[in-house]
Order: structure tokens, then sequence, then C-alpha cells
């Protein structure tokens, strides 16, 4: 089953203690597809500018990403700058170049409408909205966000959320958004927004899993972690649309899915190492964690 994902589609220029890069192929809607592209199809919703080189377009091509909803428009490609000190959990934003987004009216291309999994990936609410408002009969409503967002349209956020069924969030985003330091108790808050499930990254400590009955854990390993939390999102999205089972047992192996494309995912800068996995890599990682996680009854 097919996967729609808005989100943003960006140059991005990264400093980590291990190097820097300037202007490479990022954003959260891209990380995302590439991820996901290795369990289902996708379909991408975004825009870009006339700086936006064809050959990038090309790969997200050649991973089977379906672009009919990729717009190219006059003007500038989305821009983030931002570094990481050695606490890699941390993402520092220098600069937000909104450019081409900042008047994108998304027009969802008749062929997307009936896409049973949606992925709101990290963009402006008012935006993951108007793509919400032309799906019909989503079967998964999936989205993300960052403390950009949080800060700047926290009421718009609100309204998204009482209409997504699964929220993927930060730790240190959920704890800002609901002005909690305790996470259970954010995670509970969340959860009285609207969605049934909330997933929270925590990095190198992996991701929690909260719903009305249970909390569930997975472990993630780590060298550039820009896109792991897009990169995450698009394995355990990709695993439920492949399957078509959305069960609580079948999340949490999702969730692994969704650690072993971010643990790849970290290993490069951009797209490096993320846009070059086999099925192998996928499922040799999936059982070094289950090794990692697996122990036995007393
Ligand atoms: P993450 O998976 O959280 O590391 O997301 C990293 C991606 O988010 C980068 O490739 C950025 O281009 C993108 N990004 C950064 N800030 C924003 C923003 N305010 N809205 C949408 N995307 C963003």
């Amino acid at each position: 089953m097919s996967i729609l994902v808005v989100g943003s589609v960006a140059f991005d220029s990264v400093k980590t203690p291990f190097g820097n890069v300037d202007d490479v192929l990022g954003g959260s809607a891209t990380y995302f597809s590439t991820s996901a592209s290795y369990f289902t199809d996708v379909r991408l919703v975004a825009v870009v500018g006339t700086d936006f080189p064809d050959e990038h377009v090309e790969m997200l091509k050649t991973r089977g990403v379906d672009v009919e909803g990729l717009r190219k428009v006059p003007g500038k490609t989305f821009r983030w700058r931002g570094y990481y000190e050695y606490d890699l959990n941390q993402a520092h934003t220098l600069e937000t170049q909104l450019n081409v987004f900042s008047g994108f009216d998304p027009d969802i291309p008749e062929s997307y409408r009936d896409c049973e999994y949606v992925f709101l990936a990290n963009i402006d609410p008012v935006l993951q909205l108007k793509v919400l408002d032309q799906v019909r009969n989503p079967k998964l409503v999936a989205c993300d966000t960052m403390n950009f967002w949080i800060e700047g349209k926290p009421d718009e956020l609100r309204k998204l959320l009482k209409r997504v069924e699964l929220f993927v969030i930060n730790e240190g985003e959920a704890r800002e958004f609901t002005g909690e330091s305790s996470l259970v108790k954010a995670a509970r808050k969340i959860l009285d927004m609207g969605p049934s499930t909330l997933i929270v990254k925590r990095g190198e400590y992996g991701a929690l899993m909260f719903n009305a009955r249970s909390v569930f854990s997975a472990l993630e390993d780590i060298f550039d972690p820009t896109g792991a939390g897009d990169s995450f999102a698009g394995g355990l999205v990709g695993y439920l649309a492949s399957t078509g089972d959305l069960t609580e047992e079948n999340f949490r192996k999702a969730m692994i899915f969704g650690s072993v494309m971010a643990s790849y995912n970290v290993e490069a800068f951009s797209l490096g190492r993320l846009g070059s996995l086999d099925i192998e890599d996928i499922r040799s990682r999936y059982n070094d964690f289950k090794r990692l996680t697996h122990f036995e009854d007393l």
C-alpha cells in the first residue's frame, strides 16, 4: 500500500564534530521517502525552486519515489543550516530559509488522494492540514514536527493533532510542546490532544511508544544525525504500509525497522548511506537489533 508524504525537500548545510557539508540534499520528506521506499510505494508532495538540480529528482525516481506531486516553481529551494556538538541528540538551528515553501499551496494530484497511509513530515502545520483536507478515507495519518513550528504555530499544530493517529516527535520537543519536564506526563498530555499512539524519539537512547495501554522501547545506534528522525519515520510507516497491519504487535516490529533505517542514515552525510542499501542490509540489522534486545525468561 502506498504512502503519501508531504514535507520539506531542502538544501542542508551541516556541521558535526566529524566534518561539515554545504548545500547538500536534505529535507524531512527526502529522508522519509528514501527510507520508506525500501518497504513500499511513496508519493511525494513538496516544492523546490529553480536552483534544485534534476540529479536530485532522478535520485528519488531511482528509489521508485513518485514525484508527480513535487513542484518546481520560480524562487529558491528551502534551506536549513545547523550544527551538532558531541551530544548528537540535539540539533542546533543557525538558519531556516523557507523560500518557495512560504507561498506553497499544495494541490494533491488526483492519483494520490486515495492513499491509505499519510505521513505529514516536518513542515508548516498549515500545509500539513491542507494536505490532509484533500485525502479521502486514510487508514493511518501520522505526523512529525519540530521546535520551529512548536514555537511558531502551536495553535495550528494542536488543530492538526486532533486529526492524527500517530505522532512522532523528539524527546525535547515533547517536553517543550507540553511544558512538562516528565516525559510520561508529557506523553499523557499529547495523547489527550488526539493521537492514539505517540512515538518519542530519544536519539542514541532509542524510541519510546506510548498508547493508552502501554509503553514500548527500541534502541538505536549513531555519525551525522540529520534526517535520523525522518528515516526512522520512513521505516516505521513504510513497514506498516507494506504489511497493512496496524496491530500493536506490528507497531513494535515497525519501530525496529524505523531504528534500523535511522541507524543506517546516521552513518554518512546527506543520503550517502541511506540511498544505497539493499534488503539484505535491512534484514541483517533487524536481526542484530533482535539479538541486542533479546533476553531470556527467568
Ligand atoms: P531530522 O530527521 O529531525 O534530523 O530532520 C532533518 C531535516 O529537517 C533536515 O534535512 C532539514 O532540511 C529539515 N528541516 C529543518 N528545519 C525544518 C523546518 N522548520 N521545517 C521543515 N523541515 C525542516
